[in-house]
């Protein structure tokens, strides 16, 4: 059986710690390799070795850096279908959408390079009497990332990328369940002239995600993944003065008024609701139909496009969606969708029963439709992660406008509608961090930042774009006097501009 090591000081290297995990194939149901797991002391030694590592790699002039994401991006792209397999096979999405992970990705990678620009500093000439101020951007040091299983490719580059451009050494503990592709992308990084140590890769469970958190030479952590977890990183890591920023879970909303394009709703929330399999932290999981006429509009055609969603393997390139990543997920949504009969919703069409011929280990179900959810049941108010959306009927506008804005969850929402004036009264006043209108899954683009509200997102500062240059930088401030032809004297009282 193939095993997984870490990537550490530019090489794969074995686990020592003697604990694995299974990676499966979720398509198959089978065991495909064995990830180590790494100790407290495997953590503590990858962190000394990328400290090291880090001095020079600061010292290297911003523009020496991007060349290096540069050849990065190109080397990416010659081992795309390679990659996009990989993260097929160990996380269970289709071979299209992993592509779509991997470029998700990379478009942030494309974003670093232009890091001789984004960490430009401030200058002020003349602020007083032969005094020059200006300010400047450094590196934290060591940073790191934990990441979670549904986005292999995409949140490690959305972290490493503007990290290692800054000039910071970093850590990575992806998630267990889905390993492959970043080892892969470490290694790419090093064909591309990366310096050893500079990303390292180090896989485990919850041990090794303590040993970042308690290490004092760790400055930064970025976490994405479920929520209670989030906090817990934003709470440990705050104790040892790291900066942290920690990114959780969502119940996405689609609010759909009544003069929204039926037809182009319905296709945006097949998508958005069922596309991955619902592991998406931007999956639409609950739609919000305004008025009766509309909510009964919806159900008419959303029914039969849920009933003919084609589930396929990950590598059958007609499928919409693939198996989920573990059997436990599995058993989890399944076990939402009892939950949601019991507290009274109506499951319009039920996925529960599906089978994949030839693939009956596989971890797969069928698409799920809640309709009449109400805002009291769990279903309702707890992430399912699954192929399940929920309808809730809405009787007005106020109405729809509440619900995502008084949910726990505050990542992502959209609203559908051909009416400007009420997009953009709701685009101001809901109380969510990610808005589409007529769009069903508003992921920023990589030059804007990516980050959710509420118990979506820990901490401030978001994910790439300007933000990701403050989060892993410091500003220091410069307030320089060239005093010929200025005399003061001595000051007693705090210094004014004059
Ligand atoms: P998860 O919270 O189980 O795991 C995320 C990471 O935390 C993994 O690396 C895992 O090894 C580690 N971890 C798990 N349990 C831990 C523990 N007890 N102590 C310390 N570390 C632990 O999440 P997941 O199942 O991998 O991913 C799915 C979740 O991520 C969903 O809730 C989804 O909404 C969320 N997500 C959020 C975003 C976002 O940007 N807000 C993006 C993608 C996924």
């Amino acid at each position: 059986m193939r095993t997984i090591g870490h990537f550490i000081g530019g090489r794969e290297v074995e686990g020592k710690s003697g604990r694995f995990a299974d990676v499966f194939e979720p398509m198959t149901g089978e065991v495909q390799a064995k990830v180590a797991l790494a100790s407290k002391a495997e953590m503590r030694a990858a962190v000394l070795n990328a400290a090291e590592a880090q001095v020079a790699w600061g010292n290297t002039n911003p523009q020496r850096r991007a060349r290096v994401l540069m050849k990065f991006l190109e080397l990416a792209n010659r081992d795309y279908d390679k990659l996009a397999d990989c993260l097929a096979r160990e996380h269970g999405k289709t071979v299209p959408d992993a592509k779509g992970d991997i470029q998700r990705g990379l478009e942030v990678i494309e974003f670093a390079c232009g890091i001789p620009h984004l960490m430009k500093g401030e200058y002020t000439e003349g602020a007083g009497p032969g005094i020059d101020i200006y300010s400047m951007r450094q590196a934290l040091g060591v940073v790191a990332g934990i990441t979670p299983f549904n986005f292999p490719a995409m949140i490690p580059m959305w972290k490493f990328g503007p990290a290692i451009a800054c000039g910071n050494a970093f850590i990575l503990k992806p998630s267990e369940r889905d390993p492959g592709v970043p080892m892969m992308l470490a290694a790419l990084m090093i064909e591309a002239g990366l310096p050893p140590g500079i990303l390292n890769v180090v896989n485990g469970d919850k041990e090794a995600v303590d040993a970042i958190l308690d290490d004092e030479d760790i400055k930064a952590v970025g976490f994405v993944g479920s929520s209670p977890i989030a906090q817990y990183i934003y709470e440990r890591a705050a104790a040892t003065g790291k900066r942290a920023q920690c990114f959780g879970g969502a119940k996405n909303h689609a609010i759909i008024m009544p003069d929204a394009d039926m037809d182009q709703t319905v296709d945006a929330l097949i998508g958005a609701g069922y596309g991955s399999a619902g592991e998406r932290c931007m999956a639409i999981s609950v739609a919000v139909p305004v008025g009766k006429t509309t909510a009964d509009r919806l159900m008419e055609k959303l029914i039969p496009r849920v009933e003919s969603l084609k589930i396929g393997t990950s590598v059958d390139p007609s499928a919409d969606f693939g198996p989920l990543v573990t059997k436990e997920a599995v058993d989890r949504v399944k076990n939402y969708v009892d939950i949601g009969i019991k507290e009274g919703a109506t499951l319009a069409v039920d996925g529960r029963g599906f089978k994949m011929q030839g693939y009956e280990n596989g971890f797969y179900m069928g698409g799920c439709l809640f309709d009449n959810v109400t805002k009291d049941m769990r279903i309702y108010k707890e992430e399912i992660f699954g192929p399940v959306l929920s309808v809730v009927r809405a009787h007005d506008y106020e109405e729809a406008l509440a619900l995502p804005s008084d949910h726990d969850y505050g990542n992502g929402v959209a609203i559908f509608t051909r009416d400007g004036d009420a997009a953009r009264d709701f685009a101001a006043k809901v109380n969510v961090g990610m808005v589409g209108i007529n769009v069903p899954i508003p992921v920023p683009i990589a030059y804007y930042t990516f980050g959710g509200w509420k118990k979506s997102g820990f901490g401030d500062l978001n994910q790439h774009g300007p933000d990701s240059i403050r989060f892993y930088t410091k500003t220091k401030t410069v307030t320089a006097r060239w005093p010929s032809g200025v005399k003061e004297g001595a000051e007693f009282s705090i210094p004014l501009m004059k």
